[in-house]
């Protein structure tokens, strides 16, 4: 099975390789038919979509080309929540995973996806690792959120593909002193030629790589994501690592991926896999202006994901990159948000840590972390009438574990969490610097 995986993969993959330097025009022409196909299975086979269009007084026949997509409804994350049995294609239920995300605003969020979006979706992340050196079978070692409570089978079937795709992942949400030692030690044994994970979790481990002058860990090059990346941080990255590092950026619900190539220059979007749409009051942005991200996913017919408001701020890009590649580009990211959650016994959790925990948790509208101070944090929770004791014992459990007992714990039931003055929603809020 697993090889079989990788064969589907590497095939799309080497599709990909060619497609990243095609004119323009065949990427739109590729575009349109995915898209014409997607949007008629959604009227035929999914009831969500059959009732918007019809609302809409629209057909199939409507959407021929990108340029069409504007007519077609916004899709929302509140729009999901109720709605999923209605937005799968009654075609294809065979066919549907079920999956979920935290969501880059707090909200926990189920959905279902497909092997074929998930192939699409790993070959664009394996081309997009090819512009920063690394190839299948070269090394790796992921600074990576792990799952919370995983069968037998699953720990051993993650061990053998690691052990296959020559992968080591560390969890990173235990980044204390004793573990980043440990840590060190591995890698340095591991030889790594690509370090990749959350933002927030390689540049502490640089840190302490830094300061405790930690020689032997000398990867090609280091790829962050899922959180945002500053200049200080590519700084000390870099500077520890004596290599470059490559920012990436995706969501987990859909297949888009992007990703800075060797140019830095912006985020070459995986347009194979969706038509990407940066919209204030609903009206495209120009480039270099800020819109929130709006993507259509093109692989997934099983619950398509037509305009889906992911919720983040970007701007697209307008020139060309000098790397060659025609694929269009995000010029930068401004979602994201979290902040480092610090212990009195001296663990830095980052911030990814919590949508992390929180997916798995039924009953929960939105929530908020805030860390007024070293010794204690608040845990803000909009609930509904599916969340109970035994979802509040299971999320106590699992932050106890991760940020030990010497951290006051309080959770508070409340009917909304306010937005930020930008009206982004920060979902983990620290008011003490990682630094202490
Ligand atoms: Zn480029």
């Amino acid at each position: 099975m697993l090889i079989d995986e990788a064969l589907s993969v590497r095939k799309a993959q080497r599709f990909l390789m060619k497609s990243q330097y095609w004119p323009r025009e065949e990427i739109d022409r590729h575009q349109n038919r995915k898209l014409r196909l997607l949007v008629r299975n959604a009227y035929d086979n999914v009831p969500y979509y059959h009732e918007a269009l019809r609302k809409l007084n629209l057909r199939p026949e409507d959407i021929r080309t990108k340029s069409d997509i504007i007519k077609l409804p916004i899709l929302r994350k509140s729009d999901l929540r109720g709605n999923l049995d209605r937005m799968l294609a009654s075609n294809l239920k065979a066919l549907a995973m079920p999956s979920q995300t935290g969501g880059s605003t707090g909200e926990p969020l189920k959905f279902y996806t497909q092997k074929e979006t998930w192939k699409w979706t790993t070959a664009a992340r394996y081309r997009a690792w090819s512009w920063c050196g690394y190839e299948p079978g070269d090394r790796m070692v992921e600074l990576w959120g792990t799952p919370f409570e995983i069968k037998e089978l699953e720990r051993f079937s993650a061990k053998l593909r690691n052990t296959l795709l020559r992968k080591m992942t560390l969890n990173c949400f235990t980044m204390s002193d004793e573990s980043m030692a440990e840590y060190a030690r591995q890698m340095q044994a591991f030889k790594p030629k690509v370090l990749r994970g959350f933002t927030s979790a390689v540049y502490l481990f640089a840190k302490y790589v830094s300061e405790h002058r930690i020689k032997g860990i000398q990867p090609k090059s280091v790829i962050t994501t899922a959180e945002n990346l500053y200049d200080f941080q590519r700084k000390k990255i870099e500077e520890t690592f004596g290599c470059p590092v490559y920012d990436g950026y995706g969501s987990r619900e859909t297949s888009l991926s992007a990703q800075q190539c060797e140019a830095k220059d912006g985020y070459h979007i995986s347009e194979e896999n969706s038509i990407v749409e940066f919209l204030k009051d609903g009206e495209p942005v120009s480039p270099g202006e800020s819109g929130d991200i709006v993507i259509t996913d093109l692989h997934n017919q099983v619950m398509p994901w037509i305009r889906y408001s992911i919720e983040d701020v970007g701007r697209p890009a307008g020139e060309k990159c000098s790397c060659g590649r025609t694929l269009s580009m995000i010029k930068s990211i401004e979602g994201r948000i979290h902040d480092i959650i610090v212990t009195p016994d001296g663990r830095r959790v980052p911030g990814e840590f919590f949508p992390h925990l929180f997916k798995d948790v039924t009953g929960i509208k939105e929530y908020q972390i805030y860390q007024g101070s070293k010794d204690g944090l608040s845990v803000f929770i909009v609930r509904d009438s599916a969340f109970s004791e035994k979802e509040a014992s299971y999320l106590l459990r699992h932050m106890r574990e991760y940020l030990g007992s010497q951290i006051a714990i309080e959770m508070k039931y409340v009917d909304e969490i306010a937005k930020s003055p930008s009206g982004k929603r920060r979902f983990t809020i620290s008011a003490v610097s990682p630094d202490n």
